[in-house]
């Protein structure tokens, strides 16, 4: 891929039609290393926010050694990538044929589950053929947790309730080497008490079930930067996770971990759009919900922007994007702030889009090319600089819907 030194560099050598899709490897790189440096346990990266092969090797190379994987593709994928990373296949409700695979030939020792069924599945999938059954499985309970303190939920789909946690806790422990506790506040956690929270309630489950654990993972959910959305330092949040850690009545050697996706990767890529046509504050784009801003138009997620045009003159006024296929759903209502005097032909960038953004384009109607280039600059916002007014200041201001 072509290096250029920023967005604007882009524009000038290639004047593109199609969206591009620009990445930061510096920046992915400095996350992880925080991570891997600061988060007191062992932090794995949650694939599912973007699989691109670059980003897993620059993760890989920067020390994050664990993947959260949630299909047999995934598995595949990462595997092929990385022979020596372990995966960790937590997604609760998986196919027999893909546990087996996964235990038998990547590998894979660790499985997330929420029923009872889920167990007798995993269990009869890393069987051997001879009936020997698996001694080193590590099962983790996906308990559902509140997402309250967080920008989109994960509440509903996933996790056994307290009230049914101990028998399944109980029923795994007979069948695994180590026995963990797993749950996911919600992707965009504001607060680190979302995980004090959380982890109140795995500690009532291991009080309840009186059960040896092993481990504790608190998912995902660690915040990225955005307009509107400007969380407290991670460092809070790993403190109060490892004091309530601390806290917890478990064995000596338990072990904590955490499954960062959107914190690892929404710096590392942004994407330059061109505008098509504008009709008042509506500007038309070349990319849009069925590409890289499936969130903008789905869940109202506030992209930062910024022009590339430098005769541009008027203060900024807040737009909606209309994206390039023929269907309604494919706006972007904002508000997104541009210069007043944007037209089309300008071409502007969206910012903070390496997570579950440009990873996610598709070719419906026709709209999925895109080039790629890597730029050497700073991205929009980042939570790993050290140059951020402190927000602690206002720790208790907690931005909700
Ligand atoms: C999506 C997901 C993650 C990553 O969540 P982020 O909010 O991006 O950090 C981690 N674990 C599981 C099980 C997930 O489904």
């Amino acid at each position: 891929m072509h290096e250029y030194p920023d967005a604007k560099a882009v524009v000038r050598a290639l004047e593109p039609d199609d969206p591009v899709i620009l990445t930061r490897p510096h920046a992915a790189s400095r996350a992880a290393r925080f991570f891997v440096e600061k988060f007191p346990g062992t932090a794995m990266y949650a694939v599912k926010a973007n699989p691109s092969p670059e980003l897993i090797r620059i993760l890989w190379e920067a020390g994050v050694t664990h993947y959260d994987v949630a299909s047999i593709a995934e598995v595949r994928l990462v595997r092929s990538i990385l022979p020596e990373a372990v995966l960790c296949f937590m997604h609760p409700v998986k196919t027999k044929r893909a546990i087996r695979e996964a235990y038998f030939e990547h590998g894979v020792r660790t499985f997330s589950l929420d029923t009872l069924e889920e167990l007798q599945k995993i269990v009869e999938a890393t069987t051997s053929e001879d009936g020997v059954a698996a001694a080193d499985l590590s099962l983790l309970v996906r308990m559902r947790v509140s997402s309250e303190h967080s920008q989109l939920s994960l509440a509903a789909k996933f996790g056994v309730d307290l009230a049914d946690a101990a028998p399944l806790l109980q029923a795994t422990r007979q069948h695994c080497d180590a026995l963990g506790i797993c749950f996911h506040v919600g992707s965009q956690a504001m607060t680190p008490f979302a995980y004090v929270q959380a982890l109140e309630r795995v500690r009532a489950a291991i009080a309840e079930a009186a059960v040896t654990v092993d481990i504790i993972d608190v998912g995902g959910g660690f915040p990225s930067i955005y307009p509107d959305l400007d969380p407290p330092p991670l460092e809070d949040y790993f403190a109060q996770i490892h004091r309530a850690f601390e806290a917890m009545p478990i064995s000596y050697s338990a072990e904590l971990w955490a499954e960062p996706g959107r914190a690892l990767c929404a710096e590392y890529s942004s994407i330059i759009v061109k505008v098509e046509k504008r009709r008042g504050d509506e500007l038309y784009i070349n990319d849009g919900a069925y590409g890289a801003l499936f969130d903008a138009a789905h869940v109202d997620w506030r992209f930062p922007v910024r022009a590339l045009e430098d005769d541009l003159r008027e203060p900024p006024e807040p737009f909606a994007f209309y994206g390039p296929t023929c269907d309604d759903a494919d706006y972007m209502k904002g508000p997104f702030m541009l210069p007043g005097d944007i037209q089309a032909g300008d071409y502007f960038e969206i910012g903070m889009l390496g997570a579950y953004g440009a990873a996610m384009k598709t070719a419906f109607n026709g709209f999925g090319a895109v080039e790629g280039a890597i730029v050497n600059d700073e991205p929009m916002a980042s939570l790993y600089r050290g140059d951020r007014p402190d927000p602690r200041a206002s720790d208790n201001v907690v931005s909700l819907r």
